[in-house]
């Protein structure tokens, strides 16, 4: 079995973000030369996310109050350590850090609607996610 390794970088603008990773995903997938296999998707943060979901802005702005309202920013007891981002990490809890996606051909396998965002809940820093590529 081949494995194939990359990371991606971001440095987000804001706090919180949704990136859509899905063409850097599908490039890397191809540059692997794997032809049937799958491809793990991981954030290297507590405080981040990885999913796949539609690339529908209404859609993106749902998620967050979806996610403020399970995790609203506020007090936590992790802020008696200093940080301020408990919220932050409830929400990478939420979204999960990871998503699996399918090789098959050569190329992402992906639903017709689907697409892999990055989820960033306490940003302005640089941040990186995993791609790990497995298959023959
Ligand atoms: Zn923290």
């Amino acid at each position: 079995m081949k494995t194939v390794t990359e990371y991606l970088w971001f440095k987000t603008q804001r706090p919180r973000e949704f990136i859509n990773i899905t063409n850097q995903v599908e490039v890397m997938a191809q540059r692997s030369g794997i032809q049937e296999g799958m491809l793990l998707v991981s954030a290297m943060h507590i405080t981040a996310g990885v999913y796949v979901n539609d690339a529908e802005s209404g859609l993106i702005a749902d998620i967050e109050e979806w996610l403020d309202k399970l995790a609203p920013p506020g007090n936590y007891r992790h802020h008696l350590t200093g940080e301020s981002n408990g919220d932050a990490h409830l929400k990478s809890l939420l979204i999960h850090h990871e998503v699996i996606v399918p090789i098959t051909a050569g190329k992402l396998d992906l639903g017709p609607w689907q697409q892999i965002y990055y989820a960033e809940f306490d940003g302005q820093r640089r941040k990186r996610v995993i791609l790990k590529a497995l298959g023959e």
